[in-house]
């Protein structure tokens, strides 16, 4: 292989969903010395798994002036998407309107501005799009990285991004035995598999959380008429949004919380107070997301462990918030009896005929529950534990010791600097984390402004990097700490 020296710092990210196109645009603005190549499948950067949908029930879940690619601007999409529609390059979509005069537009459009966005820095060559999958991972002599990718070819990397965001949902045992069969939706973002759904069909929602709420209403849509009921451990649904008037002053991090049980009676309060101030729970969660890197940091493993274990759901449903108008929907279904929400746990799966029988504990009881239905959808929610298993780049690279699991089963192991953490326990000066998968660390980084904000640590790290590769050479300077330049 030739491989051509290269004076500026090669920055390859794998992956070109919103995380990974975020970055390559934030270092791009900010004119870092670096070759910026992202490698991502798919035709469009920035749409991934969240944003390349066209199902039109799919809406985003935080309101449009809170989403921007750049966390400088908050505003950025909002202005985007009013001046797209000024000029008619987009249908104003009122129903995009909520009451509250906030706008909640398809994801389709999300994915739309970020992918415009990146188009100039990508019309110059300063970022470069490489359509393919990175498969495995060598290290050359001089500790660079050669990625193999699908298409055959190879590229160097001084520098790689690791921006590989969710894993595929993992099927849950009771109902792994029907894997293949066509009772079985196991990808609930698989459009063929649910306009195939039979209008009359019954039908058991596996999660209660926004991935079921998106797929109820997309059958609502096609013109399904059955019964849904929908089974998650605690029965709980996703909340929707609520207007916030005022930011609430709670200060959840002076004196920093030590422990689970502290934080649940800080928040408890909390509510409390801002109800006595005229604020819903809303605005207490707002300011619990904005402190929630603080929060975590000052939590140790046992207590961070604990808060996963038993408030992960209450937090879940009360954070990750429906869209207003998916919410209509759910609760149109509710009033008409179409939909039920248990909680329980699947035992069983037993196919009866063309349907299948299914058995499930009541949660808090011995009550057994059995009930056929037609289909089964999963929507239990992306298996980040197994990313390494699911991903052959991350596979090739943590057999190359270069990343580990985190601790807690959320992604990857990572550092206060997004750096990953090597087998030996050392930050890596090779492999940075980007979006979902470093959310061990910073405990809350799922929706767009949290994974922009994380983006942005990583830009500055690269950035870094970048203004020494001219004088010590890339290779120099992606092997050993680097000091910030004065
Ligand atoms: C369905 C859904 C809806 C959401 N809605 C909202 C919302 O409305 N508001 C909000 O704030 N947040 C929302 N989020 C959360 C948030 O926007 C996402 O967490 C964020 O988009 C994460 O993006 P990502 O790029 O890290 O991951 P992903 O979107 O999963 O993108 C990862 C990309 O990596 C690519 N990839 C994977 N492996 C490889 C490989 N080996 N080689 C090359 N490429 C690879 C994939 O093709 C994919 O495009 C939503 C999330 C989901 C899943």
């Amino acid at each position: 292989m030739t491989v051509l020296q290269s004076p500026r710092l090669r920055v390859v990210i794998i992956g070109g969903g919103f995380s990974g196109a975020s970055l390559a645009w934030q270092l791009a603005e900010m004119r870092a010395q670096a070759v910026i190549t992202v490698v991502e499948p798919r035709s469009e950067l920035g749409r991934g798994l969240a944003y390349s949908t066209n199902e039109p029930t799919h809406r985003i879940n935080v309101p449009a002036h809170r989403m921007s690619l750049d966390p400088e601007r908050r505003e950025d999409f909002l202005e985007w998407l009013t001046e797209a529609e000024e000029q008619g390059r987009l249908d104003h979509d009122r129903q995009s309107v909520t009451e509250h005069g906030e706008r909640f537009p398809r994801r389709e459009v999300f994915g739309r501005y970020v992918s415009e966005r990146l188009a100039p820095h990508l019309e110059t060559g300063t970022i470069r799009h490489i359509r393919a999958r990175v498969g495995d991972v060598e290290r050359a002599l001089d500790g660079s990285l050669v990625l193999m990718l699908s298409d055959e070819s190879r590229i160097r990397a001084d520098i790689v991004v690791l921006a590989t965001g969710h894993p595929a949902p993992a099927v849950p045992k009771p109902v792994a035995g029907l894997t293949g069969a066509a009772q079985l939706i196991a990808d609930p973002y698989d459009p063929v598999r649910l306009a195939e759904v039979d209008k009359d069909a019954r039908i058991l929602v596996l999660g209660a959380a926004l991935t079921s709420a998106d797929v109820i209403a997309t059958l609502d849509r096609l013109g399904h008429q059955g019964r849904i009921t929908c089974i998650s451990r605690h029965g709980l649904r996703s909340r929707g949004h609520g207007q916030i008037t005022r930011d609430s002053q709670v200060d959840f991090v002076n004196p920093p919380i030590r422990r689970a049980s502290e934080l649940l009676r800080a928040v408890r309060h909390a509510v409390v107070d801002d109800q006595a101030q005229g604020q819903s729970w809303h605005a207490t969660f707002y300011r619990l997301r904005q402190q929630g890197p603080q929060i975590w940091a000052g939590l140790d493993a046992a207590n961070r462990a604990r808060l996963l274990r038993h408030l992960r759901t209450l937090w879940d449903v009360h954070r990750y918030r429906l869209a207003p108008q998916v919410e209509v929907v759910l609760n149109r279904l509710v009033a008409d009896g179409r939909l039920e929400y248990v909680a329980g746990h699947v035992l069983a799966t037993e196919r009866d005929g063309e349907a299948v029988r299914v058995s499930w504990r009541e949660r808090g009881g011995e009550t057994r529950r059995t009930e056929s239905f037609d289909k089964i959808i999963v929507t239990t929610g992306p298996a980040q534990g197994r990313c390494i298993d699911w991903n052959p780049a991350l596979g090739a690279l943590a057999r190359l010791g270069l990343v580990t699991p985190d601790p807690l089963g959320l992604g990857l192991a990572t550092t206060e600097t997004c750096r990953a953490i090597d087998a030996s326990g050392a930050a890596s000066q090779r492999v940075l984390i980007a979006g979902p998968l470093a959310r061990g660390h910073i405990g809350e980084l799922v929706g767009a402004p949290e994974c922009a904000i994380q983006v942005s640590a990583i830009a500055a790290e690269i950035v870094k990097q970048a203004i020494l590769a001219p004088i010590l050479g890339p290779a120099a300077v992606a092997h050993g700490p680097v000091a910030t330049p004065s």
